[in-house]
């Protein structure tokens, strides 16, 4: 008798057991909030190293290479935000040092991205990403454009830094930023073409128009990666541009030949990037102004409002005075409790007009 209860009470023993260990699983298993993440990031003892590449390939199954390629890299401990499409790859990513060559052996020894040439990220404290996200979609940059609409392997001529520097020096040269206009209003190549564009899928006939009756004229066009110029000479060149040259491996790379070439920069100010780090510092120069008091700042910043969400570039007064926010509105909705803070959303999502900073909310990144 003494004996059934004891093996009764290890049986209840080895099932709670079994349910704490389940308890425990589903507690791994909840997401961990954004902020929990960021806080992990901070605390890692190791050095990471903010990463780029893309590569137009077809591939024939997106979403089986989607999720090889997220069961390899999250077993690597990367981060970064990648897409995966029929024509390619582009990936924005955040890796442990000392995966490094882990990462490129695996990734070389897939035919299809063997020697894909990477960029990597000149100012980098390491904190680019804080969690692995890869994504399938149509496209690896959104173009608007039709699959069939022109020869997209028909591109521009690729120049290297200082080819780039000889040519934009000559007249009769027309220097076209590609980039969105947030990004090139902290930083672009002296005398370039800006385009007041909100995306790409607007800025590729907007720069048609812009450059129309030039078709013979010598065009140089530049991007962050060189990802975007790839789709955009192409297009130009089936409108008819006869001399379409593109910087290779677009700001980034042109920034790290500047560096380890010892060239002149002719790029000044801030690189602009889609990740935690909002933007990498090639010159000194400041070429941009707070938004709310005017002073000399190259600082972009999401407002500290969730409802609102704009992305303003902000200095260190204003940020302290306005505590993170575009303005006094959006401050004294901070100070909310968090359950009138949402309600409020709710009604301003309802009467915001379009204004001229609504393109500027909730920005997404130009390979969405
Ligand atoms: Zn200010
Ligand atoms: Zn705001």
């Amino acid at each position: 008798m003494e004996r059934e209860r004891i093996k009764i009470l290890t049986l209840n023993r080895s099932k709670c057991l079994i349910i704490i260990s389940i308890l425990d699983l589903m507690k791994i298993q909840k997401f961990p909030s954004q902020k929990e993440l960021v806080k992990r990031l901070h605390e890692e003892l190791f050095k990471r190293t903010t990463f780029s590449f893309y590569k137009y390939v077809i591939i024939d199954e997106p979403e089986n290479l989607r999720n090889e390629l997220f069961n390899k890299w999250n077993n690597l401990n990367i981060f970064g935000r990648i897409y995966v499409a029929h024509e390619g790859v582009n990936a924005q990513m955040s890796i442990p040092e000392f995966n490094l060559e882990k990462f490129k052996e695996q990734l070389y020894s897939d035919k299809r991205f063997k020697d894909v040439p990477f960029k990597v990220a000149i100012e980098d404290n390491g904190k680019s990403f804080y969690k692995l996200i890869i994504k399938t979609r149509n496209k690896i940059v959104a173009d608007g454009l039709k699959d069939d609409a022109f020869d997209v392997t028909n591109v521009g001529k690729h120049l290297s830094a200082e080819e780039w520097n000889r040519e934009i020096k000559k007249e009769n040269t027309i220097v076209v930023d590609m980039r969105n206009f947030y990004e090139s209003e902290v930083g672009k190549f002296e005398n370039a073409i800006c385009p007041e564009a909100h995306s790409f899928r607007q800025e590729l006939p907007m720069v048609k128009e812009i450059l129309s009756g030039k078709e013979d004229e010598k065009i140089l066009l530049y991007c962050t990666g060189g990802i975007r110029c790839e789709k955009a000479s192409a297009f130009l060149k089936h409108h008819g541009f006869k001399d379409v040259n593109q910087l290779h491996g677009g700001i980034i790379e042109y920034a790290r030949q500047v560096k380890v070439k010892g060239l002149e920069s002719k790029f000044k100010g801030k690189n602009f990037v889609f990740d935690e780090r909002m933007g990498e510092r090639i010159t000194d120069e400041i070429i941009s102004k707070c938004n709310q008091c005017g002073t000399l700042c190259d600082s972009h910043y999401n407002c500290g409002n969730d409802g609102c969400h704009l992305l303003f570039i902000q200095c260190e007064v204003c940020k302290e005075k306005f505590e993170g926010c575009c303005s006094v509105e959006c401050q004294n909705i901070t100070r909310l409790p968090i359950e009138e803070q949402k309600k409020n959303q709710r009604e301003t999502a309802k009467n915001v007009p379009a204004s001229i900073f609504s393109s500027r909310k909730r920005i997404k990144s130009p390979f969405l």
